[in-house]
């Protein structure tokens, strides 16, 4: 009797080493083309794109991965493009692959309070009421946020684009200038801003560039191409330019710490 017990630890104790080594083979060997289904916005089409852009990426998470590629940025800027769905909703979404029709002008488009414009400036009205209000509180602390550019049709866009590739040709103003139908002030609910004393591509050396950065989410605002986040926007940084999204949008993406575009592709495009 005491001889059969010492045989059986040992043999219970084998066991478990036997099972404990076969579960951890499994786990490292797991599939690894499996691990992007575990990301919410997986998208089975794009499982190819996911393996490549891993195999170019490789420092970058799981998630990082299925989100950039779901954005397009694992293929070149205006390859690919789609219209945008959404049109006419405050979280609509263009950028160098999702394009606004030719012929789209946004609903409700309201003329801006010239005493917050450098004159005859339009937004989508819910835009504009919210950026009255922030101009309007802006001015009580005594910042003055001014719209030098807000609603710009295709056309319009058409012929700054075709001067500006003229200027510095086609490679240079991508970098800086929408394609027509892939600018965000299409959209109606972009202001491009100043303080009325510097120009505004020095917005960022203004007081009133650190006052935008504490309390534009708070009207629905966001800095739509931050530092640091070119490579998802597909622009360089523009401290002028803020895109209305709503309050709760604008909160959450500033929270975050992502873009409108990565934010899009995870909360927005599936639901
Ligand atoms: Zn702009």
């Amino acid at each position: 009797m005491k001889k059969r017990k010492q045989m059986i630890t040992p043999l219970i104790f084998l066991l478990s080493i036997t099972f404990l080594l076969m579960t951890s083979y499994k786990n490292n060997h797991k599939d690894p083309l499996d691990r992007f289904k575990t990301v919410s916005h997986y998208k089975q089409e794009k499982q190819n794109r996911y393996e490549d852009y891993q195999r170019q990426n490789p420092n970058l998470s799981t998630e990082e991965i299925v989100t950039h590629v779901n954005i397009g940025i694992d293929q070149a800027p205006y390859t690919n493009t789609m219209q945008t769905p959404f049109l006419n909703k405050i979280y609509l979404l263009t950028n160098k692959y999702l394009y606004l029709p030719e012929n789209y002008i946004p609903n409700e488009l309201e003329r801006v309070d010239d005493t917050y414009t450098n004159g005859n400036k339009q937004l989508v009205k819910e835009a504009k009421i919210a950026f009255e209000q922030m101009a309007y509180d802006a001015k009580k602390e005594g910042y003055t946020i001014r719209v030098v550019s807000a609603y710009r049709s295709y056309s319009y866009q058409q012929v700054l684009y075709q001067n500006y590739v003229l200027k510095d040709g086609i490679e240079k103003a991508d970098t800086y200038s929408a394609r027509p139908g892939f600018s965000e002030h299409q959209t109606g609910l972009v202001i491009d801003v100043d303080n009325k004393e510097k120009d505004f591509n020095h917005f960022e050396l203004t007081e009133e560039f650190t006052w935008m950065k504490k309390n534009a989410s708070k009207y629905g605002f966001i800095l739509r191409y931050p530092k640091g986040k070119e490579k998802i926007t597909g622009y360089n940084y523009e401290a002028w330019h803020y895109r209305y999204v709503g309050k709760k949008i604008a909160q959450d993406i500033v929270q975050k710490d992502i873009t409108l575009d990565e934010y899009y592709v995870k909360y927005i495009e599936n639901n």
